[in-house]
């Protein structure tokens, strides 16, 4: 299992204070709704998540800001499908933009 992976379920079960951080990052003031967080070199929003506990240090991953948008909005995993925004613009987040590509 990888990473990302295993931030999907502590994702789903993260409740509204980190869907309050994640959308308090991305501006909804437009049709497209813009990530103003951390952007990777490739030019995509990513976002930093809480991984899984080992040893009793908490382990940080990031994924795609699109993605956690998909799944705070869909309330379920993806899976191995790529989260796609249907407007092309790479850092969009407005969940009507997102769709799956499997
Ligand atoms: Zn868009």
């Amino acid at each position: 299992m990888t990473g990302v992976a295993m931030g999907v379920g502590l994702l789903l079960g993260a409740g509204k204070a980190f869907s309050d951080r994640f959308w308090g990052r991305v501006d909804r003031s437009g049709e497209c709704w813009v990530w103003r967080g951390v952007v990777n070199r490739k030019g995509r929003g990513v976002m930093s998540i809480a991984g899984p506990t080992v040893d009793g240090v908490r382990a940080r991953t990031s994924m795609p800001a699109h993605r956690v948008a998909w799944i705070l909005s869909r309330g379920r995993d993806p899976g191995a499908a790529d989260v796609v925004q249907s407007c092309g613009n790479a850092l969009c987040c407005r969940p009507k933009h997102l769709a799956l590509r499997q």
